[in-house]
């Protein structure tokens, strides 16, 4: 029988952070061994407890949950993020701008799928989370990508966007807080992505679900909040500020110059009601967690169990020999370097698999974030000291005897 194949849509699609490594690691699991993952941003298996009010609140919404609500999601929610959005000052953003979603993921596909015609194109960072760049491709349309700067403390390299745009450019997506380098935007950098977004007229994805996920007492600016005369969309959910990756709650913002966007809007439309509505009882959750106490903020002071875990991290991942790191001021990871000279690595996917086979510790290659080069990882800081000392300890076991190959 003729073999079946996947669709052409997806050929350029890739998303290595689930992807043949992680595979080998479940397999390594169900054989018995223990693995130190270090792959996933996800909080909760470690022991970040979502909040106890908003989980309560899923409970006792659940009986009231089984019916379908309106597409863009339920109105108190909705209402809770307009405030949430007027906090941090984007204007004129009314409930009908609101659109929640299955995670913030389901989103981002949703807006690519809306707004790409085959060969679009659209300006994605490198490294990038890897889902942007997949949206973009599967929507048919083509992800450029623009440098980060490891130099720059992982700054957009504003010359880099420039040279890269062309008469097919459509929109510049920024990560901020970044995923995977652990960046967070000056404002005079957002003002001057504004700036060639305007000249350029694209439009302004930025994906801000780390915006509570701070260190050192810094603070977040949404780029929205800085432009009225472009369109921005972005987005967050409970995933990451709310340790609740698993309930499948993020939204997204249409906000700024919407007169020019109806069209693209009614798309949006299209798709929010194509999928009828985004899972229910988890949006009960998200009054209550956008309002009062916000317990993140006990995690990210100094002393505080994430700071300290990316102190931690920071200080022992920098001590093995020929490994730097810009240390993350945001976010749940960083992004170290491999001195190429001391590791002349070709193929950094087998470099990982290595790591694993040897060591049983679990990272996601560089080239998994689109980076260019077989020089970087990234490291997910969130396995308890001990835990996170042997980890990175393996590392430096694993690295030292690679070297002496
Ligand atoms: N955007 C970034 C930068 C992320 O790191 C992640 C998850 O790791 C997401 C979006 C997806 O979040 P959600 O769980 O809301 O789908």
């Amino acid at each position: 029988m003729e073999a079946i194949l996947k669709s052409n849509k997806l050929l350029n699609v890739c998303y290595e952070i689930r992807g043949p490594v992680p595979e080998r690691a479940r397999q390594m699991e169900e054989d018995g061994h223990r693995i130190i993952k270090l792959n996933i941003g996800n909080l909760a298996p470690f022991g970040f407890d979502a909040p106890e009010e908003v989980v309560q609140d899923v409970i006792r919404n659940l009986p009231a949950a089984a019916g379908y609500v309106d597409s863009k999601g339920l109105f108190q929610a909705r209402k809770a993020i307009m405030h949430y959005t007027q906090e941090k000052q984007i204007a004129d953003v009314t409930v009908d701008d609101i659109y929640i979603g299955n995670g913030a993921s389901e989103l981002i596909v949703m807006a690519m799928q809306a707004l790409l015609n085959n060969g679009d194109e659209v300006l994605v960072p490198m490294p990038d989370y890897p889902l942007w760049t997949a949206a973009v491709s599967l929507a048919g349309g083509k992800p450029r990508h623009y440098l980060c700067d490891e130099a720059q403390d992982w700054m957009p390299a504003l010359d880099d966007i420039r040279a890269k745009i062309t008469d097919r450019t459509r929109a510049l997506v920024l990560i901020n807080p970044n995923n995977p380098t652990g960046a967070l935007y000056s404002d005079e950098m957002l003002r001057e992505l504004i700036e060639i977004a305007r000249t350029n007229k694209l439009i302004i994805f930025a994906d801000e679900i780390y915006d509570k996920v701070l260190y050192d007492g810094r603070t977040h600016t949404s780029i929205a909040s800085l432009a009225d005369d472009i369109l921005f969309v972005t987005f967050n959910g409970l995933s990451k500020n709310y340790r609740a990756c698993g309930y499948r709650a993020g939204w997204m913002v249409v906000s700024g110059n919407k007169k020019i966007a109806r069209d693209y809007i009614e798309g949006l439309n299209i798709l929010s009601t194509m999928r009828l509505c985004a899972n229910v009882p988890a949006q009960y959750a998200i009054q209550t967690a956008l309002g009062g106490y916000q317990s993140i903020n006990d995690l990210v002071r100094p002393g505080g169990r994430l700071a300290r875990q990316r102190d931690i991290a920071h200080e022992l991942i920098t001590s093995i020999p020929g490994v730097s790191c810009v240390k993350p001021q945001a976010a749940l990871y960083m992004f170290p370097k491999l001195d190429p000279k001391m590791y002349p690595v070709t193929d950094d996917q087998q470099l990982i698999l290595e790591l694993l086979q040897e060591e049983k510790v679990l990272l996601v290659q560089g080239t998994g974030f689109n980076w260019h080069q077989p020089d970087h990882f990234r490291l997910v800081f969130l396995p308890q000291g001990d835990d996170l000392q042997e980890a990175i300890g393996r590392v430096a076991r694993f690295l030292d005897g690679w070297r002496k190959r």
